[in-house]
């Protein structure tokens, strides 16, 4: 199950680490690991505590940390939004389009652009690490965007 190997993956990280392993730690995983989408450390606080899961938010907020640092979520800064998280256990690479109008956010899988960084660093004798893009752009009519209104991204 994807959830277990998830679940190896942080523990054997935060034993590592020596970071401590307690319950509140996996309850924030798995709720993790359920969010859909692009979300940020508050919007889990309050779904979590919506379920009636007990735990604190300065705990969400490192335990998103930890899962960042060993690669089971992705880190956003959006520009100008507040950090965002998704899932990267599991997932292809993928990159995204921003609508500077209403915030509505795209994924798109090109492996074209992950070939063309590495040739790149190749020149440049590096070995790519990792990778980000963000593309930002416009709807074709700002007025009738239906998204606009929405001020959620997904
Ligand atoms: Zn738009
Ligand atoms: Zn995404």
């Amino acid at each position: 199950m994807v959830t277990e190997d998830a679940r190896k993956i942080f523990i054997d990280y935060l034993r590592q680490n020596a970071h401590r392993i307690t319950n509140e730690r996996f309850l924030i995983l798995d709720s993790a690991l359920n969010m859909a989408g692009h979300f940020n450390a508050d919007e889990l606080y309050l779904k979590m505590k919506n379920d009636y899961l007990n735990v604190s938010r300065a705990t969400v907020y490192k335990t998103l940390d930890l899962m960042s640092e060993c690669d089971l979520l992705t880190k956003h800064n959006f520009k100008g939004e507040r950090t965002r998280y998704e899932t990267k256990f599991g997932r292809n690479q993928h990159y995204h389009i921003i609508c500077v109008h209403c915030n509505r956010i795209l994924e798109f899988e090109e492996p074209k652009i992950g070939k063309l960084q590495e040739e790149v660093c190749k020149k440049n004798e590096l070995k790519l690490v990792d990778h980000t893009l963000q593309v930002f752009a416009e709807c074709k009519d700002e007025k009738a965007c239906e998204y606009k209104n929405e001020g959620k991204h997904h």
